[in-house]
């Protein structure tokens, strides 16, 4: 039995930039520190680091006034940092931000085109909070979303009911590459205009109709390595937590190229009968999967071969 680890598997910078911020002001600030909802969607992490005593509220009203508090990775709406400043926690003296900048990255490409006329469209999750977080700066709970590819006619609907003059599409930084290629040439095979690629920079916005690639690079590299291995192996193994997005979708990346995909949170949910006469097995693991996780599992394998 070969085991084969897709390329960069596991933690990306945004997720290890958070859990490093978490940690130090822990460390400066023990059984004080305060971290506002999953600091990244893994399970396990987020034990350890209660284990380093840090507190996880689920609720900005669970947080003491003045509390030393962070803000996860994934992003927060303004109505956070207003109803953080109403108790007293404020950037630069009590709050420290967690938010990738790849995040922020896709807030400031949303602000600029919503502020340059554009009808903006999110490609993602609506409950996943960097959607609420890039959401907030667009129309909040009325922004349009497109959730998959088949998502595509009722895009195409929205725009052509409400005579938009000029739309941009953005997305989620952990979506499926593929899907957003499929969701923008369905798009174009059913409308009148064709939306056509603005880079990143957003120096040319002359065209009215428009996309932007808004999927982080991490994420790209996650889902290439995936796909890499998933062409060669007999049984896929995808780790991650369980309301992990990237990973979520590197499980479903793997489906499409018709391999048997398995999606665990850790070892103990191996099953030795996955493994019965095959040969290769690939592991891939999500962008907030630590090592010993990836770890575990290569050994539990091991062991059951
Ligand atoms: S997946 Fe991308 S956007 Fe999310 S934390 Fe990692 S690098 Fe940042």
């Amino acid at each position: 039995m070969e085991i084969m680890v897709a390329k960069n598997a596991g933690f990306c910078f945004g997720v290890k930039r958070a859990i490093d911020i978490a940690e130090d002001v822990a460390k400066k600030n023990p059984k004080k520190t305060y971290v506002y909802g999953q600091l990244v969607h893994n399970e396990r992490v987020i034990e350890e680091l209660g284990k380093k005593g840090i507190e996880f509220a689920e609720k900005i009203g669970s947080i003491p006034n003045e509390a030393i508090t962070v803000l996860r990775a994934h992003g927060e709406p303004g109505t956070t940092y207003s109803d953080l400043k109403k108790k007293s926690i404020i950037s630069g003296k009590n709050l420290n931000d967690a938010t990738c900048p790849l995040v922020t990255l896709v807030h400031n490409v949303a602000i600029k085109l919503k502020n340059n006329g554009y009808e903006v469209i999110l490609f993602g999750k609506r409950d996943h909070p960097e959607s609420i977080g890039t959401s907030y700066h667009l129309q909040g709970k009325d922004t349009f979303f497109a959730e998959s590819a088949e998502d595509a006619l009722s895009v195409v609907d929205y725009i052509t009911s409400n005579n938009f003059y000029k739309v941009a599409i953005i997305s989620q930084t952990t979506m499926s590459v593929a899907g957003y290629d499929k969701l923008i040439g369905s798009i174009n095979n059913n409308f009148e205009a064709k939306f056509e690629k603005m880079q990143l920079n957003l120096a040319d916005m002359s065209n009215k109709f428009v996309f932007v690639d808004t999927i982080c690079n991490p994420t790209k590299q996650r889902q290439l390595g995936t796909e890499d291995i998933a062409k060669k192996a007999d049984v896929m193994i995808i780790i991650g937590g369980k309301n992990s997005s990237n990973s979520k979708e590197l499980a479903a990346k793997s489906r499409s190229i018709g391999v048997e995909t398995h999606f665990i949170q850790s070892q103990d949910q191996l099953e030795a009968n996955w493994f019965k006469d095959k040969e290769k097995i690939g592991i891939s693991a999500g962008a907030s999967t630590p090592d010993i996780t990836i770890n575990e599992v290569v050994e539990a394998i091991n062991k059951i071969a």
